[in-house]
């Protein structure tokens, strides 16, 4: 029976077309790929599992919370897939996680596909994810961040960034979201247009980053870049590459926004350092240090109030003595929370101005420097935020210590 006779429920992956389209050797190279795409995209998923093994493969995929299996009939499918990605993508990647965009007059142009490729003992196994712009945050109000930490970030990035700022976070979702809902706000135009794609090698987000192997005329890319928006988002992860261009931006005196994703401001910095970044570009231009942190918040059904015990009484009086509460929640789980005791995301940030202290661990290469600098010179500090969101039941007292301990 052919595919296009049937009636397909919209979570229902057609594995039969799937199957056609991976054994057509009549020399139509991209459909293999652009098939995959479209039965996720039709079926409102957007992660595919491959497992190779000797005669077949099998595939894993996700609608509505409910997994399902099937199997292809080929013997290198998760080969041919990866193949079909380079191809479509122009990229040479190596066969680890890789992130591709994809284009094809059907799929939307700014949808790209992180590919996470390892072998197994039975075979090769290939994990693709889509993500298309409808999921991508296109504003900071579509973030669950912190009441006033909206209006803060516009104020201190949008308005009055006049050099370089910094924005650290131990969660790459979190710096992922945040970087998108910056960029999506300055370019109103183009809507969430980024300005400078590539890939990364780990699972970090998607970020604008330029290697000079992929792109043989990077300084056109940087101009187009700084042309075509106010400010700058890059990221350092990968750094020989990044210190070269955030020096051109920085020379060039455009707003720059870095991302770091790092356990805090002391650690980025001292990544930063290690770029080979001039130290003294640096200490002129950063003006702003941003930590970010993102935490689950407790199911309203079921949180429970509670008094401390004597070793949470012990933790608060040494880390804590300004928290004169006695009332701390708890949860239980319930099925509205489908016992996980979770519901929804809190996002805290806190922002220091570089000062004195900070541009001499800068010069110093002091990474603990910095960190205590910034610490001392917070102007909304997430110690507070957390406190707060503790008294007021959206955080355990188990979540309130964490990250405590944790900046
Ligand atoms: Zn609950």
């Amino acid at each position: 029976m052919a595919t296009s006779d049937r009636l397909l429920s919209p979570g229902h992956f057609d594995v039969d077309r799937l199957e056609v389209a991976a054994n057509d050797n009549d020399g139509h190279e991209p459909d293999l790929l652009f098939t995959v795409v479209e039965e996720l995209l039709r079926c409102g998923s957007n992660e595919l599992h491959l497992e190779q093994e000797a005669n077949f493969c099998r595939m894993r995929h996700r609608v509505n919370g409910q997994l399902s299996e099937s199997r292809i009939q080929r013997a290198d499918m998760v080969d041919a897939v990866l193949t079909r990605l380079r191809l479509a993508s122009r990229q040479q990647q190596p066969n680890e996680c890789a992130s591709f965009r994809i284009s094809a007059d059907n799929i939307d142009p700014l949808a790209t596909i992180d590919a996470v490729y390892y072998q197994a003992a039975a075979g090769p196994c290939l994990t693709l994810t889509l993500q298309t712009p409808q999921q991508i945050p296109e504003t900071l109000d579509q973030l669950s961040l912190a009441p006033a930490s909206t209006n803060t970030l516009r104020e201190q990035l949008q308005n009055t960034l006049t050099g370089a700022a910094m924005i650290v976070s131990d969660n790459a979702a979190c710096l992922n979201d945040l970087y998108y809902a910056l960029l999506g706000e300055d370019n109103p135009q183009s809507g969430k247009t980024i300005s400078i794609e590539y890939q990364v090698l780990k699972r970090v987000p998607r970020v604008v980053q330029i290697s000079p192997l992929l792109y043989a005329d990077s300084s056109a890319m940087i101009g187009n870049a700084v042309h075509s928006t106010d400010k700058a988002y890059c990221d350092w992860q990968s750094s020989q590459s990044g210190s070269f261009y955030a020096e051109q931006l920085w020379q060039q005196n455009v707003p720059l926004v870095s991302f770091h994703l790092a356990r805090n401001c002391g650690t980025a910095m001292r990544d930063i350092i290690n770029c080979a970044i001039d130290r003294q570009i640096l200490a002129t231009r950063l003006q702003k240090v941003i930590n970010v942190r993102q935490v689950s918040t407790l199911c309203p059904h079921c949180a429970d109030s509670h008094q401390p015990g004597p070793l949470q009484q012990e933790w608060l009086s040494a880390m804590a003595p300004a928290d004169q509460s006695d009332v701390y929640f708890n949860t239980l789980g319930c099925s509205r929370c489908e016992y996980t005791g979770a519901a929804g995301k809190l996002t805290l940030i806190e922002i220091a101005d570089c000062n004195d202290a900070m541009v001499a661990a800068i010069e110093s290469r002091s990474a603990n420097g910095f960190q205590e600098g910034f610490s001392r010179n917070i102007q909304c500090s997430i110690a507070l935020q957390a406190q707060s969101a503790a008294h007021a039941g959206d955080l355990s007292f188990d979540q309130y210590k964490q990250l405590l301990d944790s900046l």
